[in-house]
């Protein structure tokens, strides 16, 4: 393995690079961690640590690292077609054969798909698209897009105006003008005396309220993510995307999943809106397409809709490297392996429930933890300062990222979203890789309740 030098690759990443999402200052002063090669659910840094990566990097690696075959892949389309573009009535067949396979792991009725290289810019291209969409209805005051208060779609300005986190708004002006937002559905904190069921048909309702508030005549959608991802794992209680979806339809607003996180086997179905049970018009994916291998998204687009914009003729929009070749046969091959080694079904069967099952029991008996949730691979839980009252600790996110850093100093990686401690590793992982995980996160949760409350 090549031998790096840590300090002077700190030194000049500090001089040079601008990272995102990241306290420049401290990190100038501590220095970058510097990840150097990973293996399955593995990470190693510069210094030759061995870290458990139980966030599957930014929630994409589904099918772990170190796989040898997607290189080779990239290799061969890179050497056959490196590049060409599908605009103008173009197309060449890494990505004809990417839309074909989609087309078979998508629900029925999704049968077009738009590329894109990101999440953003999967959100943004479907911010344009419904617009679009409503002007070929002849029906162009139909603007308005609906978020959620702690959605998280992304930081180009359409996505970060659309997401709902406040310390990017602050940042730049956001939102932009045509884009609101509603409550998030966390029953913990906004369900105050009403059951997690009922919670959920309050939370739909004010999207109901914003939609009369607005008028439906101008609202082009609401767009949610199923789960919750950046804002900590907010799993929406059972009754709530039923019921968003019947108020949309009741008001012929379009209803878009945010399916960056959710897609492609993360919950145990192959979108999150099939596990929480409700059928969207649009859904945008990245991530988990590619696991991360390469970057790219894609726009899966309902059958109504794609019949709108196709009636419409030109829509005009697009990236240099949408469909990008060696992205798509890349793509291609990494979903054909989640199919075809039977990895989303494990998630399903085997290892997701193992997980919410073991999740539930290391967790369960902290004092200072509470709201333990998770379905197929992707769970969290919530420091709290008193179970018994649902009372949160004052200063939102401390908590959190005290916990987060007593993780990393052990070699594992997992998030805190504000004192939210969230969880998604690699689609691959087994059972007793889930062991390891949760046996080094309990002694984690255990030094922070006798170390920092
Ligand atoms: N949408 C959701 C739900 C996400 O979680 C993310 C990223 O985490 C994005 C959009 C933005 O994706 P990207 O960072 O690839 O632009």
């Amino acid at each position: 393995m090549k031998q790096h030098n840590t300090e002077a690759l700190r030194q000049q990443d500090a001089a040079h690079h601008l990272h995102p999402f990241s306290d420049m200052q401290s990190l100038n002063q501590q220095g970058a961690r510097v990840i150097t090669h990973a293996d399955g659910i593995y990470l190693w840094d510069s210094e030759g640590n061995k870290i458990i990566d139980g966030m599957a990097g930014l929630w994409c690696v589904n099918i772990g690292y170190g796989r040898k075959d997607l290189p080779e892949v990239a290799k061969k389309q890179m050497e056959e077609l490196a590049y060409y573009n599908t605009f103008f009535k173009t197309t060449h067949p890494a990505v004809v054969e990417l839309s074909t396979l989609l087309n078979e792991v998508a629900p029925q009725g999704f049968s077009h798909v738009f590329y894109t290289n990101s999440g953003s810019e999967s959100v943004d291209t479907m911010m344009r698209m419904v617009r679009r969409y409503w002007d070929v209805q002849g029906k162009p005051q139909k603007k308005t897009l609906i978020g959620r208060w702690n959605g998280y779609h992304g930081s180009t300005i359409g996505g970060a105006s659309l997401g709902g986190m406040t310390y990017m708004h602050e940042q730049g002006d956001l939102p932009i003008p045509g884009v609101v937002h509603v409550e998030q559905p966390w029953w913990y904190k906004h369900g105050k005396d009403m059951t997690p069921d009922e919670f959920g048909l309050q939370a739909a309702r004010w999207v109901e309220e914003k939609i009369l508030e607005i008028g439906a005549d101008k609202v082009a959608a609401f767009v949610g993510e199923p789960i919750q991802g950046a804002g900590g794992v907010i799993i929406p209680p059972a009754t709530y995307w039923p019921e968003v979806e019947r108020i949309c339809r009741k008001y012929d607003v379009l209803l878009v999943a945010d399916e960056v996180i959710c897609g492609f086997g993360r919950t145990g179905e192959w979108f999150g809106h099939q596990t929480l049970g409700f059928r969207p018009d649009i859904f945008t994916t990245a991530k988990g397409l590619s696991s991360g291998y390469l970057p790219i998204g894609a726009v899966f687009v309902g059958d109504r809709v794609a019949e709108g914009l196709l009636a419409g003729g030109d829509f005009n929009h697009g990236f240099t490297y949408s469909g990008h070749p060696v992205a798509a046969a890349v793509a291609q091959a990494n979903v054909r392996a989640l199919r075809d080694e039977g990895i989303v079904e494990r998630v399903k069967n085997e290892t997701g429930p193992y997980m919410q099952k073991r999740w539930r029991e290391t967790f369960g008996n902290f004092a200072h933890v509470d709201d333990i949730r998770g379905v197929g691979l992707i769970q969290a839980f919530t420091l709290v300062k008193d179970r018994s009252k649902r009372e949160l600790f004052p200063d939102w996110g401390e908590m959190g990222m005290k916990c987060r850093d007593i993780f990393f100093r052990n070699n594992l990686i997992m998030r805190a979203c504000g004192d939210h401690i969230v969880s998604a590793p690699p689609l691959v992982i087994s059972k007793e890789e889930i062991d390891k995980m949760l046996d080094v996160a309990a002694r984690c949760v255990e030094t922070f309740e006798k170390e920092v409350l």
